[in-house]
């Protein structure tokens, strides 16, 4: 209850075990806007502001006679002071003892005044006016500091997430709390649908809602956002921007309502509205207090969209290094291609010959069979061709699969073997016969692999030795790989650039073989090691963790 202007009205309790006396106080008080309530001894006070503070009726006073039978003033002061519902209850001694000591005893237990019977009407009105005020000051600070509290706590929220559902949602439940209003809204202003979003709203009937919209400029809402000022209306009826549409749209009922804008620099990008408040009317403070929370959920709601802006970014950067990846893909298959040409035209040949063979006339059951076997037989190997191409060819889907290295280095060999035959490259291969399975994407492991042997086959002009090899490293942990030709090699200076893209030696290379590479291994939580020495041919070894990388 309060008294129009804000300010609730004092409940004061008056303890007296004398009813004359006590009679005589409530007349005093009779100017005074107060409840009163009475005692006629320690006891049954201290229950009756028990039982009032439980049902959130607080004492604010009480005028607390010193001298009585069973449990004196003193008494009641210190078990006042014992209960953490009752401690901050004020106190005034009323006695007729006269002694300093008396009082001093009081003050000092915590008692805030005391008044020497017989007192003055005019001298019990100023103390007990005294101490009101100073409860006042007192209570307006406790609120300020829990203002200043949740203020922090919004902004902290704010501050460190960058998820924009919690952002609004914590500001808005921060700001019921503080302001004591049914309901809340953040509105932001979507700029390609040309509405409003209610982007999160607490309604009492409904608790939560989201994603609400309105026609820009509709409501005393709309009027914030086209404004950028403030409005406070503690009768909505009576404001001519007030529409029932944007609150049946919302899901609102508005008695009263304050709304202020939430801006970045100059740019309005929506508002803050909260709707009925649970007591009494929106005051000046009120509208400062939800200003100053406005100006730090801006920020946030700035911080959220730059944020979801750079992940587009890193989306886009992450969908253009597959292209990438799959561009040299296709220009080291575009390597093979010679090779592989001969390859598929090899068996088409075969075909077409044991075709003509077995369509000859008058030929023999038995022989028009061998004859369609063998062509059975080349087109299964093209398949098979055609087939592996596919499978490197294709972008990779899904994660790390326990994946065994030596069938994918068989696997590259076979893809690589006619460009091999054409160089004149011997192929040695000493694979470990017990390594175990390691986390790959195997279409990527496999492009790696494949690189690094046609840099060794290009290294190779007039034909050489590629020695390959597979092991477990001693402590487990590892699967290595290496690569050894018989090459030109390199100068350190080579070596210094050779991971970094574009750097090539070759008129028609790209560059791109080993940056790519570098990076598919180093996502597998992986390395790659080089040494060289020109004229000595060229050592790669590819270090691969048996246990899977951590994301
Ligand atoms: P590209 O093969 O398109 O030139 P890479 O990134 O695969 O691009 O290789 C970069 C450069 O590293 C090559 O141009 C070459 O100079 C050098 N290089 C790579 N592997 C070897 C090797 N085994 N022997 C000698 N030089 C090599
Ligand atoms: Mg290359």
């Amino acid at each position: 209850m309060d008294d129009g202007e804000g300010l609730p009205i004092p409940r004061i309790l008056i303890i007296e075990d004398n009813p004359e006396m006590a009679e005589l106080m409530r007349n005093m008080l009779s100017p005074v806007r107060c409840q009163i309530q009475d005692a006629r001894s320690g006891e049954e006070a201290l229950d009756l502001m028990r039982q009032e503070a439980e049902a959130g009726r607080e004492t604010d006073l009480i005028l607390l006679d010193i001298m009585m039978p069973e449990m004196d003033g003193y008494e009641v002061i210190a078990r006042l002071k014992a209960d953490p519902l009752l401690k901050k209850t004020s106190v005034i001694m009323t006695t007729a003892l006269d002694s300093i000591n008396d009082k001093t005893l009081g003050l000092g237990m915590g008692a805030d005044d005391y008044i020497t019977k017989p007192f003055d009407p005019q001298e019990l009105l100023a103390r007990i006016d005294a101490v009101m005020r100073v409860r006042r000051s007192e209570k307006a600070l406790l609120r300020r500091n829990q203002e200043l509290a949740a203020l922090i706590e919004i902004s902290r929220v704010v501050t460190s997430s960058l998820d924009m559902d919690e952002v609004l949602e914590a500001t808005i439940k921060g700001i019921r709390e503080i302001l004591q209003v049914e309901a809340g809204s953040l509105v932001l202003v979507d700029e390609e649908a040309d509405r409003l979003v209610f982007r999160t709203t607490f309604t009492p009937e409904q608790g939560w809602v989201a994603g609400r919209t309105i026609e820009p400029g509709k409501g005393i809402v709309g009027y914030v956002v086209q404004t950028g000022e403030t409005k406070l209306a503690n009768d909505v009826d009576l404001d001519p921007h007030f529409s029932a549409e944007v609150d049946e749209e919302a899901g609102l009922t508005a008695r009263a309502i304050l709304c202020v804008p939430l801006a970045i620099r100059d740019r309005v990008i929506g508002a803050i509205a909260v709707i009925n408040k649970l007591n009494g009317a929106f005051t000046n403070q009120d509208r400062e207090l939800l200003q100053a929370m406005a100006a730090s959920v801006a920020v946030a709601v700035e911080n959220a969209n730059l944020y979801s802006e750079l992940a587009d970014f890193a989306e886009e950067l992450e969908r253009s290094q597959a292209q990438l990846v799959q561009a040299e893909k296709m220009a080291a298959i575009g390597r093979l291609a010679a090779s592989i040409a001969h390859e598929i035209n090899n068996p088409l040949q075969a075909i077409h010959n044991t075709l003509h063979l077995s369509l000859h006339k008058g030929l023999e059951a038995d022989k028009r069979l061998h004859y369609t076997s063998l062509a059975q037989a080349e087109v299964q190997r093209l398949i098979e061709i055609v087939q592996r191409m596919l499978d490197f060819y294709r972008p990779s889907r899904g994660g790390a699969e326990p994946t065994d290295i030596n069938s994918i280095l068989e696997n590259v060999l076979a893809l690589a073997q006619k460009r091999l035959e054409h160089g004149n490259v011997r192929v040695h291969t000493q694979l470990s016969p017990d390594l175990p399975p390691a986390p790959m994407v195997a279409d990527q492991i496999t492009q790696v692999f494949l690189n690094v042997i046609i840099n060794a086959i290009e290294a190779m002009p007039s034909g050489g030795d590629l020695d390959l090899e597979t092991a477990l490293s001693k402590d487990g942990e590892w699967a290595l790989v290496r690569f050894h030709d018989t090459g030109s090699g390199m100068s350190a200076e080579e070596i210094a650039n050779l991971f970094e893209p574009f750097y090539t030696t070759k008129a028609d290379g790209t560059g791109l073989g080993l940056a790519i590479s570098y990076g598919i291994v180093e996502r597998h939580g992986g390395m790659i090691d080089v040494s060289s020495q020109p004229g000595q041919g060229t050592t790669f070894v590819v270090q691969l963790p048996m246990r899977p990388a951590e994301a």
